[in-house]
């Protein structure tokens, strides 16, 4: 399939456009750069510069190229940030979704897999499967939560056939077989939890903010489920060789196994030997204290299975990129 990557030279975009061609697929990046990497982008795959908002830079790329499938990761993905800004979510995640979900209709494009969050879940103490009760924390979720509600209609109503993948917490870099490492997690201004603690251990900061140690969690602290970028990626290309059969999917994806935040720097400080100091603040708004995937469905499904379910190796893959980034 030739395969337009919306979102293509962000850090999951980047690495499921690699995932696509490895299977064989042709892929076409679209993508403004505002949070993207052009360095990211695949040697493979042909890159335009554009925004997902703009509706005739869509008429033109549909017209001009023959695409079979859109994946689209084109998003800003900060709940923190969210919770300042909604306007600035509900615009480029809700709005420009419904202008590129416009466009494929109207160019017959019928294929779709969307990049959605398990921040879409109530909070849960155990497992959350696509079956539990739905209940965004902050509007990063919330505008998720509203693009998948429209591609529910696109599909009963247009015919568009989708897979909605909802990501529990992407970290990790990829790296070849030589173990160099490819492309990872490079995000201005960074705020995610894995990147921010080995920018410590790098000295690029002094301490580690802990956000609220005063969770009903077992240590206080945050629990969440890290899911290797390769595994995401993974799973986008089986999704998509299903979607003609299946038509409809939505899936969790994460290894089913949750850490604190406090955890997680512990096997940071292991991996770097660094002891990274860290700090417990306020809470961080819109934060949801518990966050584990059951990713049943898709392993029953599409055979799906995390390659690199270990919290160690996913940081030390990541610890390989910070020490030396390309971009
Ligand atoms: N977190 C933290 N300090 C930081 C960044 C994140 O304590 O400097 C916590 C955050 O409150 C959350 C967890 O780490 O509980 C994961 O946050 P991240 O932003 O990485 O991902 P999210 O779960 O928000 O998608």
């Amino acid at each position: 399939m030739h395969i337009l990557v919306v979102g293509g030279a962000g850090y999951i975009g980047s690495a499921t456009a690699a995932h696509f061609i490895a299977a064989g697929h042709q892929v076409t990046v679209f993508d403004n750069l505002v949070r993207g990497h052009r360095e990211a982008v695949p040697s493979e795959a042909r890159f335009i510069l554009g925004d997902v908002g703009d509706r005739a830079a869509l008429d033109v790329l549909f017209q001009t190229l023959d695409i079979d499938a859109v994946a689209h990761f084109a998003a800003f993905i900060e709940a923190g940030e969210s919770m300042q800004n909604p306007g600035k979510y509900f615009h480029n995640n809700v709005t420009n979704s419904q202008i590129l979900l416009e466009a494929m209709v109207t160019h017959g494009v019928k294929r779709l897999v969307f990049s959605s969050t398990a921040a879409v879940y109530a909070t849960k103490n155990s497992a959350i499967d696509e079956n539990d009760p739905l209940g965004p924390s902050n509007v990063y979720g919330e505008t998720k939560l509203m693009i998948e509600r429209m591609i529910h209609w696109y599909h009963s109503q247009l015919g568009l056939r989708y897979a909605i993948l909802r990501y529990f917490n992407a970290c990790g870099a990829m790296l070849d077989a030589d173990g160099r490492v490819l492309r990872g997690e490079a995000h201005t201004p960074e705020t995610h939890l894995i990147p921010l603690t080995l920018q410590v251990a790098l000295g690029q900061r002094e301490r580690m903010k802990i956000f609220g140690n005063d969770y009903p969690t077992p240590d206080g602290t945050c629990v969440r489920d890290y899911i290797h970028i390769e595994d995401l990626a993974s799973a986008h290309v089986l999704a998509l060789e299903a979607v003609d059969e299946r038509c409809a999917m939505t899936y969790n994806l994460g290894n089913g196994q949750g850490y604190s935040v406090q955890e997680v720097i512990n096997v940071a400080r292991e991996v770097t030997g660094h002891p990274i100091p860290t700090d417990v603040v306020e809470r961080r708004p819109g934060d949801a204290p518990i966050l584990i995937a059951s990713a049943e469905r898709i392993n029953h499904d599409l055979g799906w299975q995390p390659r690199y379910p270990s919290l160690h190796e996913i940081i030390a893959s990541a610890w390989a990129w910070h020490q030396n980034p390309y971009y």
